[in-house]
């Protein structure tokens, strides 16, 4: 596998990495010089011809997610989503914590791009830290000319402001996150019509992840013919992976899309302790479906994956050894999920409720196999019937879990 130097982490272990002065030092705010001195079409153009897609898990063309902001609305808004709360991913608070710069760059040139002159931060309650390191890092732009009234000379306006979530889950979901940035109870909002056309205060809002917004930088800098020939044909670019679970080595490793899993798991995670093999993996997050250890030889790519019946996500790979008791993993999802459910719609609420029970009672060893089909009866009936994608998430790896372990869950009832 050929040898990859961090480009979007290349700051984060460097002393001092979170301080204005030592991004400067290493060729910070370049890139906003540059794309100051474009028009905001050819920046649009620029992200759009790179092929970036967004990285908090639903995967939609930025450049074309841009495009899509009315030229003509008097006030629009950009929403910087650094809400992470996915299991198994915490690429996004690394970057918030450690080089918070780097996603600030990234965020004044999408706002000159789309015509927005406010900026939101959205962060995640209990992300103390990165709260801070948000705030120091947006003080420190205002006082170099970064940020506020004409920058750099441009006659470009921009503020940004920071706002904590309170924990909630499902603030994760751009139009959550928009109801709870405006002061409301965070609940999804029914789409169409999509936040760049009525976002916050009914106003044209472009959400984008932090990871997303990181890219941009580099897309300017080194342009978008360089971006594209990184990654597969339909997954371009630089991709932020999270390792966990079963592995010696967990850890955020940035890393080409199209990476092969076993390369991320072997090579740069350290490999699965105490040799043992794998026995399942959920590649991209706890609401993407779980497959088996020997697609370990799958590429990191939204195609491949959508291939192999599972997803890219945020990219978090959670790696199960031989040893998992994999009944015992779908309960522990589906708690997170059943407890994160905003309430908002009935299949997530209650059938989420109901699946909890049957996986409580069939972990508990105390199940049946009429629970069993129970379970799978109510999973599929919520597929696809929830107000967000959250349900259908929930559902996922329980689907999955059931299709490729389902002895596992029997011998469960057998045990009995
Ligand atoms: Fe809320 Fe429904 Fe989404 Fe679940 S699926 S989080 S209840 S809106």
């Amino acid at each position: 596998m050929p040898e990859w130097d961090p480009i979007l982490l290349a700051n984060v272990h460097r002393p001092n990495s979170e301080r204005i002065d030592t991004y400067l030092r290493y060729g910070g705010y370049e890139a906003l010089r540059k794309a100051l001195k474009l028009s905001p079409e050819d920046i649009i153009a620029e992200v759009k011809a790179s092929g970036l897609r967004g990285r908090g898990g639903a995967g939609f063309p930025t450049g074309v997610k841009w495009g899509f902001m009315p030229k003509d609305a008097p006030v629009k808004y950009l929403a910087i989503n650094t809400d992470e709360g996915e299991p198994g991913t915490f690429k996004d608070r690394l970057i918030v914590e450690r080089d918070p710069h780097s996603i600030l760059e990234g965020v004044i040139i999408a706002a000159y791009a789309v015509g927005a002159n406010r900026a939101f931060v959205y962060i995640r309650g209990e992300f103390f830290l990165g709260v801070k390191r948000w705030i120091k890092a947006i003080s420190d732009a205002y006082q170099h000319g970064f940020l506020g009234k004409d920058i750099l000379g441009s006659g470009f306006d921009l503020d940004v402001s920071v706002h904590r979530g309170a924990g909630a889950y499902i603030c994760g979901e751009e139009t959550a996150m928009i109801e709870s940035l405006e002061g409301k109870r965070g609940v999804p909002r029914a789409k169409p019509p999509f936040p760049a056309q009525k976002g916050m205060w009914g106003k044209p809002t472009i959400v984008q992840n932090v990871e997303t917004l990181t890219n941009i930088p580099h897309i300017i800098l080194r342009g978008s013919q360089w971006y594209s020939t990184i990654g597969t044909e339909k997954s371009k670019g630089i991709k932020i992976f999270c390792v966990s679970g079963h592995v010696n080595r967990p850890g955020n490793f940035e890393l080409p899309l199209g990476t092969k899993l076993k390369d991320i798991i072997y090579e740069h995670a350290g490999g699965v302790r105490k040799g043992r093999d794998i026995k399942a993996i959920i590649p991209g997050g706890a609401s993407t479906p779980i497959i088996t250890g020997d697609k370990v030889s799958t590429p990191m790519a939204f195609e491949t994956l959508q291939a192999a019946g599972t997803a890219l996500g945020t990219g978090a790979v959670i790696v199960m050894d031989e040893t998992t008791d994999m009944v015992e993993v779908v309960r522990r999802i589906t708690r997170f999920f059943v407890h994160e459910s905003c309430g908002n719609c009935f299949p997530c609420r209650i059938g989420g409720h109901n699946m909890l029970m049957l996986l409580e009672k069939l972990a508990a060893g105390q199940g049946s196999m009429k629970d069993i089909e129970e379970l799978e009866y109510l999973a599929k009936g919520i597929t696809g019937r929830t107000f967000c994608p959250m349900g259908t998430g929930m559902v996922e790896p329980i689907l999955s879990a059931l299709r490729l372990f389902r002895p596992e869950f029997e011998g469960k009832v057998a045990h009995h």
